[in-house]
């Protein structure tokens, strides 16, 4: 399989690798044919996107309670990925226009200094036990803390394949917590929930201990359930852009100084990561992993400070170029949730070719870097209108009614009036006729 996602020379002369030049030019069949040969895909596994319907009522009825039908996102495709030295075509579903353009166009542009490098702090999730009205919560902490290897054994119990595959839960942090109720002993689990996300998981785990906690503290235990802020399971990316691919040492300078900015204003820091979860979240969905769990570790990892901050950093290196990097927690998997159940989820997985869920963490993570970087560049230069309102013109050209081959000359009209409007593009095409 690793072997299929090779390419030699010849096929990069010929547009067939990840690096494509004008893949937005081709139809919609073309881009399909062209991504089920990058990533090897049966004509059924491509027809999971191509064709509606792919989750059926069936199936749906079993996702969550009182279905009543499905509903369906575009999948677009993110190209010029190259993540430690491995080509990536990026599935992305989402609603957005110029989302998957704008992250396509970063990695092209970080290509020039050898695309994203990433690590992984492993596939540690956090359970927390709560547990309240404690005599002594400091003597309390450390008989948990004297009886670890019971407690882990009780959780391990629990998962025996997961145990085998990962040895299951690891390790336990005691904290004590001050509260307007009194101070709380809150145990964390920390349990290698391997491919697997690991909400149901450790959930199980942590109630499963709570008699023993009980027993060892005096207390009451009451919430047992896991962690969103993922701080044992961070993926990290950087990249350098160089200043000759961006456009000068002043873009370089700009995106530094818009940076400054998110990093110093939670204002302006919601919007920048924003802009970050607009590559992310696509990701997380393609991969029928659960976005709001993503969102949650993100944004409570930014707020660990004295406030609410970035989530990357842009500096500029000894030789003027452009150095981003970015760190976060990143609760997904490969196994369990939707990922195995939506048939269109297991499609993009093969799509981006990740065989592990640390692989999945750090191309999300360099995902996020780009979607980043677009933006402040952007921003830093034209503004970020400039991109947009290209991409939305096609949206309403189409929405009026015109057909592809209108297409370029109606969007091209509405930017230059720099009228960009369904009724102007009626008007456009009216005058065609
Ligand atoms: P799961 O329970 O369906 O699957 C995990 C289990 O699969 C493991 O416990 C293990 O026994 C087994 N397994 C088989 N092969 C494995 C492998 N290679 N690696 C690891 N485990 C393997 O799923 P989950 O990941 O525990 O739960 C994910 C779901 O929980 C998501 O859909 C999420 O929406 C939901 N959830 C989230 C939260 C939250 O984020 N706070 C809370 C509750 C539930």
């Amino acid at each position: 399989m690793e072997q299929e996602r090779r390419f030699d020379e010849e096929r990069i002369l010929n547009m067939k690798t990840n690096q494509y030049s004008g893949f937005h030019k081709l139809t919609m069949e073309q881009r399909a044919a062209e991504v089920a040969e990058f990533s090897g895909l049966t004509e059924e596994e491509i027809g999971r996107l191509t064709n509606p319907g792919a989750l059926t009522n069936e199936v749906a009825d079993h996702v969550i309670e009182n279905v009543i039908g499905t509903y369906q996102l575009p999948v677009g495709v993110a190209m010029n990925f190259l993540i430690n030295g491995k080509e990536y075509v990026i599935p992305m579903v989402l609603e957005e226009a110029s989302v998957v353009a704008a992250a396509s166009n970063a990695a092209k542009m970080a290509r020039a200094a050898g695309g994203f490098t990433t690590s992984y702090t492993g596939n540690i999730m956090i359970a927390q036990v709560q547990c309240i009205g404690v005599a002594n919560p400091y003597f309390a902490r450390q008989n948990i803390l004297h009886h670890k290897e019971e407690i882990l054994a009780i959780a391990n119990e629990k998962d025996p394949v997961l145990v085998k595959l990962t040895g299951g839960a690891k390790d336990l942090e005691v904290r004590i917590v001050d509260s307007q109720i009194g101070p709380m002993v809150v145990t964390h689990l920390l349990v290698d929930t391997g491919d697997a996300m690991g909400a149901n998981a450790v959930n199980t785990m942590a109630e499963a201990v709570a008699p023993t906690i009980e027993q060892l503290t005096g207390g009451t235990v009451k919430l047992r359930i896991l962690s969103n802020l993922a701080d044992h399971r961070l993926a990290r990316a950087t990249a350098t852009f160089t200043k000759e691919a961006i456009g000068g040492e002043d873009v370089v300078d700009g995106v530094v100084a818009a940076y400054a900015f998110a990093a110093a204003d939670p204002y302006r820091a919601a919007t920048s990561n924003k802009g970050i979860m607009n590559g992310i979240d696509p990701v997380v969905v393609a991969t029928g992993n659960d976005w709001r769990g993503m969102e949650a570790g993100v944004h409570s990892y930014c707020s660990r400070g004295d406030h609410y901050t970035s989530l990357t950093r842009w500096e500029k290196d000894a030789d003027g170029n452009l150095t981003g990097s970015i760190e976060l927690p990143t609760p997904v998997g490969l196994v369990g949730g939707a990922t195995k159940i939506h048939p269109a989820a297991q499609a993009c997985v093969k799509i981006l070719g990740v065989k592990t869920a640390a692989e999945l963490a750090q191309v999300i993570a360099a995902v996020g870097l780009a979607q980043n970087f677009a933006a402040m560049r952007a921003l830093a230069t034209d503004g970020i209108q400039k991109g947009h309102m290209k991409l939305h013109a096609r949206n309403l050209a189409t929405v009026a009614g015109a057909t592809p081959e209108q297409l370029d000359a109606v969007v091209a009209k509405m930017v230059a009036d720099k009228k960009v409007s369904v009724d102007y593009a009626k008007e456009i095409l009216a005058g065609m006729q």
